[in-house]
């Protein structure tokens, strides 16, 4: 772990690294508050800081108040060094935001359990922060498929209908709904069911763009974004999903499964663009279509037809 040594007494700064390398430590020197103050900003700055109190430039507990102010993540967890011992003083010092205090001259052997004290703290806050983001993935993505679940496409596309209406620009949605899938699970079981549902999620999502969203907006029915591009290239988009599907059978532990989508497209632009719900009923719509006329398709709709409210 990475350790800031901020003191601007040479042989002080000197004994302190020499004392934190010691332990195993990775040293960062700082010589002053400015140069303290610079490598905190840096995106893999120590997690860890020993600083001293009075230093040129900004002085330690006005760097403690500015390292406050950024919110970092992961935390810094500042060890403040100061040769005063009023209470007055210590506690001014806490209340800048630095989270200990060790005086000058400074015992080795204290310097070292308050350190580690920190290390503990810092690594404890990184499994939290992980926990976090692993419960924040696991919030927004369907655990089958790993694409967005529901909830989190819907708002993507909340998203991206403003985003469109503020640039003027164009945005489709496409509604997907695999053929007969019932009949897969009846004849291979639901397990099997699962691999194809995985398995068609995969091949839309690895022939979508960049910045195409895709979900799956229920069972056996998928939800791609296409932003910013005109009709006639969205109109290909969507043909690409179709035959991304229809490619190939799925392999899967019972053999090969020929697996095919229907789909139904709703494309608009930015400057008459309807809300969420009606993009997706016009998509809906376009998918009845395209199961009435024999499934497998892509067919269009237009949400300027689909009454509102
Ligand atoms: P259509 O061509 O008209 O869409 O016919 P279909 O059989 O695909 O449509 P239907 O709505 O009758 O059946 C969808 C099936 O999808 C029913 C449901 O049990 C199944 N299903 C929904 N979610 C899952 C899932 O997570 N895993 C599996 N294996 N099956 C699922
Ligand atoms: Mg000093
Ligand atoms: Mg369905
Ligand atoms: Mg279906």
């Amino acid at each position: 772990m990475k350790v800031l040594v901020a003191e601007d007494d040479r042989v002080s700064r000197r004994l302190l690294t020499r004392a934190v390398s010691g332990w195993g430590y990775q040293v960062v020197e700082a010589i002053d508050g400015d140069q303290a103050w610079e490598i905190l900003q840096q995106d893999e700055a120590p997690p860890l800081v020993i600083m001293d109190w009075e230093m040129p430039g900004w002085d330690g507990v006005e760097i403690c108040r500015h390292v406050r102010q950024l919110h970092r993540e992961p935390y810094t967890y500042i060890l403040l060094l100061t040769a005063r011992k009023d209470q007055q003083d210590i506690i001014d010092g806490l209340q800048a935001g630095a989270d200990d205090y060790i005086t000058k001259p400074f015992d080795k052997h204290e310097l070292e359990v308050r350190l580690r004290t920190g290390k503990r703290i810092i690594k404890l806050q990184k499994e939290l922060i992980e926990a976090r983001e692993r419960l924040r993935i696991m919030a927004r993505h369907d655990p089958l498929t790993g694409l967005y679940n529901r909830g989190a496409i819907f708002e993507q596309l909340q998203t991206e209908i403003s985003r469109a209406r503020r640039s003027s620009t164009c945005l489709t949605i496409v509604l997907g709904d695999v053929d007969h899938f019932k009949s897969i699970n009846d004849t291979h079981g639901h397990l099997v069911g699962d691999e194809v549902l995985r398995s068609v999620a995969q091949r839309l999502n690895q022939s979508s763009r960049d910045y195409d969203a895709v979900g799956r907006y229920g069972g056996e029915e998928f939800l791609a974004l296409v932003p910013g591009c005109p009709p006639d290239c969205a109109l290909d988009q969507a043909n690409r999903l179709h035959q991304a599907v229809r490619s190939r059978p799925v392999e899967t532990e019972q053999g090969d499964i020929p697996v095919t989508i229907s789909l139904g497209v709703a494309v608009c632009n930015g400057d008459s663009l309807p809300d969420a719900e009606t993009l997706i009923h016009a998509a809906d719509e376009a998918l009845y279509r395209a199961k009435e006329a024999g499934r497998d398709r892509v067919e269009i709709g237009h949400p300027e037809a689909v009454p509102t409210g």
